[in-house]
């Protein structure tokens, strides 16, 4: 039967963080490169991953890993093979499953790096239990998530949660992506960044304290910096993340009406921010949830893995994809009694990795030729 551990490979803007993970989620052995540039060729960051997962390797010994899962910040093609577009990399229609496969001679699986975050708190960490979960990460921008009845949700051409560009203002702020009023104009690391700036650059009174923390100069003011100022009790840095969190309240009663999930995940480095931004954003989302009243409200809750959560998951989808039978043992049924229903190794193999049923089979036939 194939070795122990996965390895997760989590790609972001700048940097791209491995680790071997076992069958319960925990890292073993961790390794680490700079992201290059988005100027530089595909090859270059191949060359990069190939050289995490080789470090990874070396520190548990050969034979011991029997996949590699790829969390990447991009649209990952419903093939699950192809990265289409990845905003901070060269790729563009890169056949990356491919490509890698034939240098590391493992199988491979590619998703975006959301679905594995969503995928390793449903696994193994805020949303344990459930059988829907959405996540919504706040980093920069938005990113999101979809786990239904145990799968991760991808949609028909492979970029379902892309929730940060769900509209919420009529005519509001422009975003990169071109539109107006995108949510994550709202409700982001940069949103937070942006008002807290407004407010240095026209001297404003109530922004002393977050002056005083950069010695004067909006341009060194960081999200990080806004949440500590309102950890300590800083009442302008208070209102400021109860504004993101107000937003998130509104996008998340949207995402209600459309999936209604038992649990809604919130990640990403403003999530650091806690009930700072978790309690304004409950109650928000209670007054403006369609049937409110009526209807059981989905909880709100911090993720739980933090930045672990990419590396995780994208090993653990790896493993589903490649060993179907143990998440099936995993899958039992949610403590409260509740809706997840105890499933089949065959019917897990679909659940899980559909169409992914069929290419276990391919790499079978690829591995024994
Ligand atoms: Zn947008």
């Amino acid at each position: 039967m194939s070795a122990a551990y996965t390895i997760g490979i989590d790609i972001g803007g700048t940097k791209v963080a491995g680790g071997v993970v076992d069958v319960d989620g925990v890292i073993l052995a961790k390794a680490r490169a700079d992201t290059p540039h988005r100027s530089t060729s595909p090859e270059v960051v191949e060359n990069t991953i190939v050289g995490v997962v080789e470090d990874l390797i070396a520190q548990v010994g050969p034979g011991q890993v029997s996949a590699v899962g790829i969390g990447a910040a991009g649209f990952v093609g419903a093939d699950r093979a192809t990265v289409v577009f990845a905003p901070h990399l060269s790729w563009r229609q890169e056949p990356l499953r491919d490509a890698l496969f034939d240098r590391i001679g493992l199988p491979i699986t590619v998703d975006n790096d959301a679905n594995a975050s969503s995928w390793a708190e449903w696994r193994f960490g805020a949303g344990r239990g459930e059988s829907h979960l959405v996540m919504v990460n706040l980093g920069t921008g938005i990113g999101g998530g979809i786990v239904l009845g145990g799968r991760v949700e991808r949609g028909r051409f492979g970029i379902a949660g892309e929730f940060g560009h769900m509209q919420v203002v009529p005519d509001g702020l422009r975003c990169e992506c071109g539109n107006r009023g995108c949510w994550e104009q709202y409700s982001s690391g940069n949103a937070l960044v942006r008002e807290a700036r407004t407010l240095l650059l026209a001297n404003s009174p109530v922004a002393d304290d977050l002056r005083a923390r950069v010695g004067g100069d909006p341009a060194l003011l960081t999200g990080p910096l806004v949440t500590e100022a309102a950890q300590a009790g800083d009442r302008t840095a208070i209102e400021l993340l109860a504004d993101v969190g107000r937003w998130l309240g509104v996008g998340i009663a949207n995402l209600a009406a459309a999936f209604d999930p038992g649990v809604f995940v919130i990640g990403g480095g403003v999530s650091a921010a806690g009930e700072l931004l978790l309690g304004p954003a409950r109650e928000t989302y209670r007054r403006q949830l369609t049937g409110r009243g009526y209807r059981p409200e989905a909880k709100i809750v911090a993720a739980q893995l933090g930045n672990d959560a990419g590396v995780i998951g994208a090993a653990d989808l790896a493993r589903a994809e490649a060993q179907p039978e143990v998440l099936a043992e995993a899958s039992a049924p949610s403590a409260d009694g509740g809706t997840r229903e105890v499933v089949t190794s065959a019917e897990s193999a679909e659940a899980t990795s559909h169409p992914g049923a069929r290419r276990v089979k391919w790499w079978r036939r690829r591995h024994t030729d």
